[in-house]
């Protein structure tokens, strides 16, 4: 869900012009989150969510405002460098007697959902759109929202109805002007990006509000697969309001010094099943979650490695899915029917500050 400029320059075209084609994004990604609120788990982290759940939904759009309107802070604000350095502001420079605590850890990890939710989302459920409907990311982003908005109601949600009349309204935009000082980040405007991108994403919220119900049904003719199954399929709004519960819990641990595994997920799960075993497709390949950005040097052949029957290493290729939480196994060739296969990942892979694992993580998958 990167490639929101045009997206959105569309957007502003089409309500200045009142012409059919439209953007976004974003009401795929605050579904997403608000699912994952439900589904977390841990009670303190969830009360917290659910206090400010408007920020939290509104924030995970936020990294997408830094790409609208010739702003320059969107890629940076999607990954690892810029969350990290989030967290070290909100830890050692506000604290948690400061009266925006807590608020700002929602924007964090609302901001932090949209960066895995794009890694999931494009390499699961958009490449299999692609494979399905030959449609292009353009096509899922901007045509996905208007589908959902129409079947789901998303048009009534509560945090796009407070900013009106100041889109920044849910956005700690003084703090995030801070981080990226900190961070060395060379935008000295950044304050006025930021302003402004956000006032673009609000416009493209109340864009596909107007336009969605025209636009639907072209969407659904264009990419049919892709609109029957974006609720449902691998890397879709119910898995990811899944998965994203899971990467909050396992950062949530970060915040407060709890010891967290490296790994928090895999699809298939453990035991789970693989939709097909035809190789160069996405449904045979083995998906690997981190929750925090892995060491791409440490993981080779030698420390992630897959076995079949009779233990037998399985040859494939690694996709990198961005290279940040998100590691994809690809089989070379088709994989045996009716088989078990056994994933290693071993204990020395590192993450982005140099930890190591610890320990090895096993599971195991099953060809249909
Ligand atoms: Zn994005």
């Amino acid at each position: 869900m990167r490639k929101l400029i045009c997206a959105i320059a569309v957007a502003a075209a089409a309500l200045a012009a009142g012409s059919a084609a439209l953007a976004a994004g974003g009401t795929l990604h605050m579904f997403m989150s608000e699912k994952a609120v439900s589904n977390v788990s841990d009670p303190e982290l969830k009360r917290l969510l659910e206090r400010n759940r408007d920020i939290v939904l509104w924030a995970s759009w936020y990294p997408d405002s830094g790409y609208a309107g010739g702003n320059k802070y969107g890629e940076y604000s999607h990954w690892s460098e810029f969350h990290n350095g989030y967290i070290d502001y909100i830890r050692n420079d506000i604290g948690p007697s400061h009266p925006e605590y807590e608020r700002l850890i929602a924007h964090l990890l609302g901001a932090m959902a949209h960066g895995f939710e794009d890694q999931v989302f494009d390499h699961l459920f958009i490449e299999k759109v692609t494979e399905a409907d030959g449609g292009t990311q353009d096509d899922v982003d901007r045509g996905l929202d208007m589908v959902c908005m129409g079947e789901h109601g998303r048009n009534e949600l509560s945090a796009a109805a407070r900013l009106k009349g100041n889109p920044a309204r849910l956005t700690p935009v003084s703090h995030l002007e801070k981080v990226y000082e900190k961070l060395g980040a060379p935008w000295p405007d950044i304050r006025r990006q930021m302003i402004s991108g956000l006032r673009f994403l609000y416009l493209a919220f109340e864009g596909t509000k107007i336009l969605h119900k025209n636009e639907s049904e072209i969407v659904r003719q264009k990419i049919p697969w892709g609109a029957a199954n974006y609720m449902q399929a691998p890397g879709g709004v119910e898995h990811l309001g899944r998965l994203t519960a899971l990467y909050w819990e396992a950062r949530w641990k970060k915040l407060n010094d709890i010891p967290v595994d490296l790994v928090f997920a895999t699809y298939p799960e453990n035991g789970g099943a693989l939709i097909s075993r035809r190789a160069g497709t996405v449904d045979s390949s083995i998906n690997i979650f981190f929750s925090e950005k892995y060491d791409q040097s440490s993981i080779t052949p030698e420390t992630v490695f897959v076995t079949g029957p009779n233990g037998a290493r399985i040859d494939g290729a690694f996709h990198w899915s961005y290279g940040h939480n998100m590691l994809q196994f690809r089989p070379a060739a088709d994989l045996p029917a009716d088989s078990r296969f056994d994933v290693t990942v071993k204990d020395s892979i590192r993450d982005m500050f140099g930890a190591p694992m610890g320990k090895d993580y096993t599971f195991h998958v099953l060809a249909p």
